[in-house]
């Protein structure tokens, strides 16, 4: 997974067959480009329901083509729920409405030390192959005299996971929301994860998985970055 220097959108306004394959290379080892998930200029001009709408009648053409038969009872109803499950849950952190609305709280007990929430239950997808990538997200962070709730931090972290992911990204982009909203550069985020995509096809490996991390101001320090990983016990 390493990072690419050519933006994707570049690449994919490109037609021949030659950068076709670049793509698919590029997909499938699993590189990326952008902190910003890549989103096209009329993302949000059809709302959830044309876009559930839509997704319903690509899905049923996706089944047709692999041959399945939509008049089965047990089948007639999947793009409906594949478009439902998209919009409305797996991919819901394209939408920026669903950003979760944080309080902040006065540090009322100048707690000044590092606070870490771990093994927060991440289920994101693969962007390059819409498979699911399962994990566990840690967060620390350092008060600037503001605390947030406990649980806007995992709200944070999946609110980002529910969108087609690479990991790097997910983990920079939680990282960034984090210092934004509690106004301070020291946060760390590490993300262990198994990716589908790995141990369910490809190389098929099942007892690999990867690890990303984001050391944030204080924690470039060797002691502090010490202190975190011992307490996640990674
Ligand atoms: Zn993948």
């Amino acid at each position: 997974m390493k990072q690419k220097t050519t933006p994707l959108n570049t690449l994919h306004n490109l037609a021949s067959s030659d950068e076709y394959i670049a793509n698919e290379e590029i997909g499938d080892n699993h590189e990326w480009s952008n902190i910003e998930t890549p989103m096209h200029k009329n993302a949000f001009k059809l709302n959830p329901k044309e876009k559930k709408e839509k997704i319903a009648g690509y899905f049923t053409k996706i089944m047709n083509t692999l041959g399945l038969d939509l008049t089965d009872d047990s089948l007639k109803g999947t793009p409906s729920r594949v478009a439902k499950m998209y919009v409305d849950e797996i991919f819901s952190g394209l939408l920026p409405e669903n950003k979760p609305k944080i309080a902040l709280f006065e540090n009322k007990y100048s707690y000044n030390e590092m606070l870490v929430e771990k093994n927060i239950t991440l289920y994101s997808n693969c962007e390059h192959h819409f498979v699911p990538i399962i994990g566990r997200a840690h967060i620390g962070y350092i008060s600037s005299g503001k605390v947030i709730g406990l649980s806007k931090l995992n709200r944070i972290a999946q609110y980002f996971a529910k969108r087609p992911q690479v990991q790097e990204r997910l983990t920079i982009q939680i990282a960034h929301e984090l210092q934004g909203i509690l106004e301070t550069e020291d946060v760390a985020v590490v993300i262990t994860a198994e990716h589908l995509c790995v141990s369910s096809r490809g190389i098929k490996d099942v007892n690999s998985s990867t690890i990303s991390s984001f050391f944030g101001g204080k924690f470039e320090s060797e002691q502090k970055r010490q202190e975190f990983n011992n307490y996640i016990c990674l």
